[in-house]
């Protein structure tokens, strides 16, 4: 309650009080969804403790995304390396200032996970793209056109084809690119005095020896890096759980993975079968009129099925790797509810969008609260 002119002042050291009361209490730690240096250093006035899910496919579109094109779609290995080559000091670049911005702090950065299509043309770009060739007369390049994007990359269900660690399989290069990018910048950001933790991250693993190869690359990398500058870095793989064959076999994925990132929004869309693009289609509206669901398990944790996934994974994880790290950086990580079911299943830490950050720190903090309350 307040009055009189005091009542910014008052109300601001409240509000810091009441934060600083969650902060002592709370036992997960709360990190940030950012892959811009802005929203990285906007997330620490907040009070996030590091970065939890950096997505490097954001990285890739405007003025880089015809070099990504030609990636994806060049039939040659030369085109390809030459992409390669052109987006590797971009990406060092991007990742130097994004460590700057959370240096001392750990940063999860997930190798690129893009659904193919939107990094492919159009349908109207395309159809532009062919019309003009056939004004030129160029048969050949309307053909190619066609046959590149049309038949052999366009995907029925994107979402659930080339993406995430099935691209850096097909591609090979990709990863190893991002993962020389992130670490080099690593090494530079050491020689500039800083402290930076990356935390490589694999999306949309489903077995194994997915894990094993990618990781035999990353290695490889930094144990090149590590030699070439005399540095040692401080950094970690670690693996995406978000396709429900990945938490049943948590406790063999642990085995390969120095943490586990569980990824409720492509979690619930494969527990669930709905497409999580689709989620404002109207049937979910008789779905809440029939009380099959309360709220969309898209916005708070489905905790039976879902969560029961997300319980599981990190029980048989664990029991792999007792000091596995284990978060989640899906859009849950900033609901409220869902905090708390975090909190009691055992997870180290939330992230969430910048502006989230707050309300995970209070949710976090009551989470731990009510528990002792409730005894
Ligand atoms: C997820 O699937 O929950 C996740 C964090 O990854 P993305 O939303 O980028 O697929
Ligand atoms: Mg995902």
């Amino acid at each position: 309650h307040f009055e009189g002119e005091q009542v910014e002042d008052d109300l601001v050291h409240a509000v810091s009080r009441i934060m600083a009361h969650a902060d002592g209490a709370r036992r997960l730690r709360v990190r940030t969804n950012a892959d811009t240096p802005e929203d990285a250093a906007r997330a620490r006035r907040f009070g996030a403790q590091g970065i939890g899910l950096c997505r490097t496919e954001h990285m890739f579109l405007g003025d880089r995304r015809e070099l990504v094109e030609k990636l994806i779609v060049a039939e040659d290995e030369d085109t390809q390396h030459a992409a390669l080559d052109a987006l590797l000091p971009l990406q060092r670049q991007d990742f130097i200032e994004i460590f700057e911005a959370m240096d001392g702090l750990p940063v999860t950065i997930r190798l690129i996970d893009p659904p193919l299509h939107e990094f492919l043309p159009d349908l109207t770009e395309l159809s532009v793209r062919v019309a003009l060739a056939e004004e030129r007369g160029d048969v050949e390049e309307r053909d190619r056109v066609l046959l590149r994007h049309v038949r052999r990359l366009h995907e029925q269900n994107p979402m659930l084809g080339l993406r995430g660690v099935r691209l850096g399989i097909q591609i090979p290069g990709l990863f190893r690119m991002q993962a020389r990018a992130i670490l080099e910048a690593a090494a530079d950001s050491v020689a500039a005095g800083m402290r930076p933790r990356p935390e490589i991250m694999i999306p949309l693993v489903a077995s194994v020896r997915e894990l094993e190869l990618v990781k035999a690359d990353i290695l490889a990398v930094a144990g090149e890096i590590e030699e070439a500058r005399g540095v040692t870095l401080d950094y970690s793989v670690g693996t995406m759980i978000e396709l429900p064959r990945a938490a049943f076999l948590a406790d063999r994925i642990a085995k390969e993975a120095d943490f586990f990132s569980f990824g409720t929004n492509d979690l619930t869309q494969m527990a669930w079968g709905f497409s999580r693009d689709d989620v404002e289609a109207s049937f979910f509206a008789r779905y809440f009129e029939h009380a099959i669901f309360d709220v969309s398990p898209f916005e708070s944790l489905d905790q039976l099925g879902v969560g029961g996934m997300v319980e599981m994974g990190t029980k048989k994880g664990r029991k792999t790797r007792p000091d596995l790290k284990v978060g989640v950086c899906g859009e849950h990580g900033g609901d409220p509810r869902s905090i708390h079911f975090f909190d009691r299943v055992g997870l180290d830490y939330v992230s969430c969008s910048p502006f989230r950050v707050p309300v995970a720190r209070l949710e976090a903090g009551r989470a731990v609260l009510l528990r002792r309350a409730d005894g």
